[in-house]
């Protein structure tokens, strides 16, 4: 069987996820990390989830771009060659992955008080896989995003040269 290499692939597959993922494993673009975040995606739960009327539709696709690890964080914007440098521009850690920007940037390390709370009271380590698999985190995270004013909304001009190069 011919192994394929798109995130996409998932939602329109009838290709099981997991079975896809065991096939994503073995080819080399780099798609193996989606699997990190969770091995379901886009789960129903999930849908219904962004789906929350308290989030604004910008914030809800702002999210599922996170969850296809398609955030246009500069290690993506990088690698798509939208800018040279995959470096974080709030700390200047070498690269703004997802991960570093939800869970380690130390610039938003204040702002992400709440999601750190939120993950102790469910007694769970904050991780990738709760804080875009978990439908309780979804208000959490969208406050989380906006708050870090990373990402312009719409109509505005961003402060960060990665984003203006994205529409
Ligand atoms: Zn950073």
């Amino acid at each position: 069987m011919e192994l394929r290499c798109h995130t996409l692939v998932c939602a329109h597959s009838k290709v099981g996820h997991k079975k896809h993922c065991r096939m994503q494993a073995t080819c080399n673009h780099g798609t193996a990390r989606y699997c990190d975040i969770d091995d379901n995606t886009p789960s129903s739960k999930f849908l219904k989830a962004i789906s929350n009327p308290k989030l604004s539709r910008v914030a809800a696709s702002r999210i599922a771009q996170f969850r296809l690890t398609h955030a246009p964080l500069n290690s993506y914007l990088k690698r798509i060659g939208r800018v040279d440098s995959a470096r974080c521009p709030a700390c200047g850690e070498d690269e703004e992955s997802i991960e570093h920007f939800l869970l380690r940037c130390p610039n938003y390390a204040h702002k992400r008080w709440p999601l750190l709370q939120h993950a102790r009271k469910k007694r769970k380590a904050l991780s990738l896989k709760i804080s875009l698999g978990d439908p309780q985190f979804m208000i959490l995270l969208a406050v989380y995003i906006q708050a870090t004013g990373r990402f312009p909304k719409p109509g505005e001009h961003s402060t960060t040269q990665s984003v203006n190069t994205v529409r």
